[in-house]
């Protein structure tokens, strides 16, 4: 029997495994499939103050772009076997897992091409009353050092987004990831030294988040935060903070809106996919559908078809289309949501039933507007089917919730898609297709309780520089 693989904290270069150690489980078996060492509060320190040095020799551009594309290319390589890592500690079907490494590969060559492109700007200074024989420009300089925080939901492509943009725009990076899905961390880890990344501009800590990640937020010198998690994590670290810099991308309860003219096989399919693919743990998961009234029944049909297709259960069987939730508590948690709601008058259509670990896919409608199926975010496989008859009431009530990340519209009426695009108070509003898209290089974040700041490689880089200014007078003529 070949002995349980070990994850380290990775400081200078060097994997340090002191700690103590935690079991990271398969979400679906339950094997043990590695132990991963908790980060000391020495280590803590000791990685914020090896990455400092090393911000102080940034890379020139064209190194970074050259590491971050081998990192791009050894994904892209190594696919299967990473694809199967991550279902296995995330519990993300292999289906999902193989998409998400695509996407890896694009958020890395993404990144690696901002390194190229990162520039300030010209000022029009001569326009300025007594400024008209100077010049004046920006530049962009890294910030220093980033303290990344990670949840367990796509536990690879998240931290890509967070590392890579942050190498990009020359600064060093300290990872703390979710205690749940260390692996695909320490994996990218390896890829950028592989790539011969200088060691101390990249280090890992491992652990909870109170005490690892409380202790990275509370060490000043490191300069900025990039957060992907929930909103109460969010806020929590945001309040300490002070005058650091940061980008958070928080939950949400994400609603999509499917109009009369819709097309509206091809609306329930798509979000039948928005809804429970990866078990709803999706930021943007189809949770609240306003559907037209005059199309509910038939909408209905065919979101019930999808969710019965759909396949549960092993999520290393290729066939699976949606494992296990991160926990069985979670799990749990979902079917007390929905029970709930069914006893404040809610009607199941479809699912509802937990298997320990995991759930059907779960329709709910009548909902009463004060459930927690519709107030709070589940990020679970369940989704609640709410009909409407005015479109104005429709956009009221899709801003009507604490978050504001994407939305999406199904319809082929231009003048309400721009209605839509103007009225829905998010961070994206996607046309014609769910709350739940995203192509790795768009801008991507919220506002209200969902964040701020952006995602993206080309957005993200640019949010980790600092911009100052330059300007030039010419010399005074004359004597000295
Ligand atoms: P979480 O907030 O529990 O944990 C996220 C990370 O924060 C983990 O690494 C955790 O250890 C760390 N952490 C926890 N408390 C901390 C503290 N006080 N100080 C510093 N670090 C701390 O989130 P989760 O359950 O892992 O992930 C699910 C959440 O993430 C959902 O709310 C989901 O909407 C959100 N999410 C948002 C986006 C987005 O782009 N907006 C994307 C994916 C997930």
């Amino acid at each position: 029997m070949s002995a349980v693989p070990r994850i380290g904290n990775l400081i200078n270069g060097e994997w340090h495994f002191d700690g103590t150690g935690r079991e990271v489980l398969h979400k679906f078996t339950g094997e043990v499939l590695a132990i991963a060492h908790d980060a000391t509060p020495a280590q803590v320190t000791d990685a914020v103050t090896a990455a400092r040095k090393a911000s102080e020799s940034p890379l020139d551009p064209y190194q970074r772009y050259e590491i971050l594309s081998k990192v791009a290319d050894a994904i892209a390589r190594d696919k299967e076997r990473l694809a199967l890592s991550v279902c296995r500690e995330s519990g993300l079907t292999l289906k999902d897992c193989l998409g998400d490494m695509d996407r890896a590969v694009q958020t890395m060559r993404t990144s690696a091409e901002e390194a190229k492109r990162i520039t300030g700007e010209m000022v029009p200074i001569a326009a300025a009353p007594g400024f008209a024989h100077r010049m004046a420009f920006t530049v962009r300089f890294p910030v220093g050092v980033v303290g990344a925080i990670t949840p367990f939901n796509s536990p690879l492509n998240t931290v890509a987004h967070k590392v890579g943009p942050a190498l990009a725009a020359g600064n060093a990076v300290v990872v703390k990831p979710s205690p749940f899905t260390p692996i695909a961390a320490a994996e990218l880890c390896s890829m950028l030294l592989e790539a011969g990344l200088p060691p101390g501009l990249i280090g890992l800590l491992l652990g909870p988040g109170d005490p690892v990640g409380t202790s990275l937020v509370n060490d000043e010198r490191v300069d900025f935060f990039t957060f992907t998690g929930s909103t109460a994590t969010g806020k929590a670290i945001s309040a300490r903070l002070g005058m650091r810099r940061a980008t958070m991308e928080c939950g949400n309860v994400s609603g999509t809106i499917v109009c009369a003219d819709a097309n509206v096989p091809d609306a329930a399919e798509q979000c039948a996919r928005g809804a429970f693919r990866k078990a709803g743990q999706v930021c943007t998961s189809v949770q609240r559908l306003y559907v037209h009234a005059d199309i509910l029944e038939e909408f209905l049909g065919h979101l019930t078809a999808a969710a019965s297709a759909m396949v549960v259960g092993d999520p290393e069987d290729p066939a699976t289309d949606i494992g296990p939730m991160i926990s069985e508590a979670a799990a749990k948690r979902a079917e007390e949501w929905v029970n709930e709601a069914v006893a404040q008058g809610a009607r199941l259509v479809h699912g509802g039933q937990r298997d320990g670990v995991a759930m059907t896919p779960t329709i709910l409608t009548e909902v009463p507007s004060d459930a927690r199926v519709v107030c709070e975010e589940i990020f679970a496989p369940v989704v609640s089917v709410i009909p409407f008859k005015d479109f104005a009431e429709a956009l009221r009530v899709v801003n009507d919730t604490p978050f504001g990340l994407q939305a999406g519209i199904f319809t082929r009426d231009l003048n309400q898609a721009l209605e839509a695009a103007k009225r829905l108070r998010v961070g994206g509003v996607v046309i014609n297709s769910t709350s739940s898209t995203r192509a790795d290089l768009m801008p991507y974040g919220g506002v209200k309780d969902s964040g701020y700041g952006t995602e993206g490689p080309k957005y993200a880089a640019r949010d980790m520089t600092e911009e100052r200014l330059v300007l030039l007078e010419p010399a005074k003529d004359g004597d000295r």
